[in-house]
């Protein structure tokens, strides 16, 4: 009986692990499709899909605290149409990247509600989400996988063809055959030799093919709305110029509110959302905004004069 009962543990233990590891899994892989917006996870219980009526976002008397003690953002009311450009400027903590999440559909307001075509935004089942809005950050998750199993989280029913399509749009290419030139071997040595290399073990990407990987996943989930969370961290020159083309090719056609920081960004905007402790304070045109000469009028005079090639750092990074 003891040696039965000690088999049937060694039996269990294994068996344990591997639900555990399983759970794990599909935990990382759940999170990952809110993380993204992107992945097609069967839910336990699945949101049935919702009708989306345009793309119009409202953002209706939003609250939101992550403590229940202090609301980080208070009272947001925006509207963002299809096709705009919107930038959100704001010192550090005053609740831009809080809103971000919102809008993607992460996370719910306390109070309020983030809608998309009237529709809230994180009532979206992940499927119907990420055809409607998706969040790019400086976190790129990069699995422990087949590149094309990295890619096809973003539309499990792609090919092949339209893998290299996505992965060509957004300038990650390698060469098919032979000894790869010194130049597309310099651009594209992390990407191996094709979609069966295995990230993290054939190869280490770098930051720049990480993003490429991420833009290439939003060009095959092809939303509506982008929300990017713009880099604050000083890329060197060549990877900072291969992710601004890469970048400017998935923008292309999108509803874009980026939070900016950088004043070239904001600048370049539709309109600008100014946000401060957790208030929209401003919003408007660049032009109107430095003509009222308030929050944004003020970080335009002092910090750049009048040039607006200026890429200095909007918001102070530690
Ligand atoms: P930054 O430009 O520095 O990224 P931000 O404008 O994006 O700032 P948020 O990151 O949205 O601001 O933070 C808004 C407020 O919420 C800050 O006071 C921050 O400390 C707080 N906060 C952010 N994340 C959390 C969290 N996970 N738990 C508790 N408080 C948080």
């Amino acid at each position: 009986v003891v040696t039965a009962a000690v088999y049937l543990r060694q039996l269990v233990g294994p068996l344990d692990t591997l639900m555990l590891w399983i759970e794990q899994l599909q935990g990382a892989a759940a999170s990952y499709a809110r993380v993204e917006g992107l992945a097609d996870i069967p839910q336990a219980d699945p949101p049935r899909a919702r009708d989306v009526d345009g793309d119009r976002i409202r953002v209706q008397d939003v609250r939101y605290s992550y403590t229940g003690v202090r609301d980080v953002l208070r009272g947001i009311d925006l509207s963002v149409q299809p096709g705009e450009r919107l930038a959100i400027v704001g010192t550090s903590g005053a609740g831009k990247s809080t809103l971000a999440r919102l809008l993607a559909g992460l996370d719910r307001p306390h109070t309020g509600s983030v809608t998309i075509g009237g529709t809230p935004v994180a009532d979206l089942p992940p499927d119907q989400l990420r055809e409607h809005v998706v969040l790019i950050t400086q976190d790129h998750h990069v699995f422990h996988d087949s590149l094309r199993d990295n890619l096809l989280i973003a539309k499990p029913t792609a090919t092949d063809a339209e893998l290299h399509a996505a992965l060509q749009a957004v300038g990650a290419t390698w060469p098919t055959e032979g000894p790869p030139a010194a130049q597309e071997h310099e651009l594209s040595a992390g990407w191996g030799s094709g979609l069966d290399v295995v990230l993290g073990r054939d190869t280490i990407l770098g930051d720049a093919e990480a993003q490429q990987l991420s833009l290439a996943r939003v060009v095959l989930a092809d939303p509506h709305t982008l929300i990017l969370d713009e880099a604050t961290a000083l890329l060197d020159p060549k990877t900072a110029r291969q992710t601004e083309q890469s970048l400017a090719a998935v923008l292309e056609g999108r509803t874009v509110i980026a939070i900016a920081h950088r004043l070239q960004t904001a600048h370049d905007a539709d309109r600008i959302a100014v946000m401060e402790a957790g208030e929209l304070v401003e919003l408007g045109t660049h032009d109107e905004l430095v003509s009222a000469d308030g929050v944004y009028g003020k970080l335009w005079r002092t910090w750049h004069g009048d040039d607006p090639d200026d890429t200095t750092p909007l918001t102070k990074t530690s």
